[in-house]
């Protein structure tokens, strides 16, 4: 039986406001999948591991952008650096650093994301509020000419309690800003939040998301 994508995609499509933009995560899924979506007028894809996104970029049409969302490792940050848009999960200066040494490799600029941990789960990537800090007051970070820092990425706890995923949303976007005045007063890439997935990206829109991460809702559970 096939899960209507294009539905589902027309439907989410109409709860998120313009200026949100749909990240469609297709991790697992085939490239015969993804391009029901695409013939919908989806361009924006997620993946949550390198080795599957680098077969798909060579696989589907080069007109899609490309995100990746999953905790990315150092050494398989050279399958995607020639073609990723953005990469939503930076967790460490390590990998920063690693990123930065493909982009000047493949003569391009990468755009990142901060991951910062507002779950209460232990078991969540991400960066704490000081250590994002120590990261973009190091020298090192200034040191990096091919990185581009568009904003913060964050995902709330698994949990029902709309309540607890939208204080955890409202953490992040009080970092943001915060972040924001410290770090970025004069740059206007540094200006998304990605935050919200299939079950609480309205939690997310509510609390100023710019970009919402949505696989299961669009493609059907994994
Ligand atoms: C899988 C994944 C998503 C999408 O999750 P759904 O619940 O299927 O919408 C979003 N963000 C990240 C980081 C993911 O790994």
């Amino acid at each position: 039986m096939s899960f209507p994508i294009q539905e589902n995609l027309h439907e989410i499509l109409s709860k998120i406001p313009a200026c949100v933009k749909l990240v469609a995560i297709s991790k697992t899924k085939s490239p015969e999948i993804i391009m029901e979506a695409y013939k919908a007028g989806q361009r924006v894809f997620g993946e949550s591991k390198a080795q599957e996104m680098l077969p798909k970029y060579e696989a589907l049409p080069k007109d899609i952008e490309w995100h990746m969302v999953g905790h990315l490792q150092s050494n398989k940050v050279k399958y995607i650096a020639p073609f990723v848009s953005l990469i939503h999960s930076v967790d460490s200066l390590k990998l920063l650093t690693t990123i930065n040494k493909e982009a000047i490799k493949n003569k391009r600029l990468i755009s990142c994301l901060l991951q910062i941990h507002i779950a209460e789960e232990s078991t969540k990537f991400g960066l704490s509020y000081e250590e994002c800090c120590d990261l973009l007051a190091s020298e090192s970070f200034k040191n990096m000419g091919n990185i581009v820092i568009s904003g913060l990425m964050g995902m709330a706890t698994f949990t029902d309690d709309k309540k607890q995923v939208e204080q955890e949303f409202m953490t992040l976007k009080n970092i943001f800003h915060d972040i924001k005045e410290k770090y970025f007063l004069d740059n206007d890439f540094f200006k998304e939040i990605s935050m919200g997935m299939s079950d609480d990206y309205q939690v997310g829109i509510e609390q100023g998301s710019t970009m919402v991460r949505i696989g299961s809702a669009i493609f059907g559970y994994r």
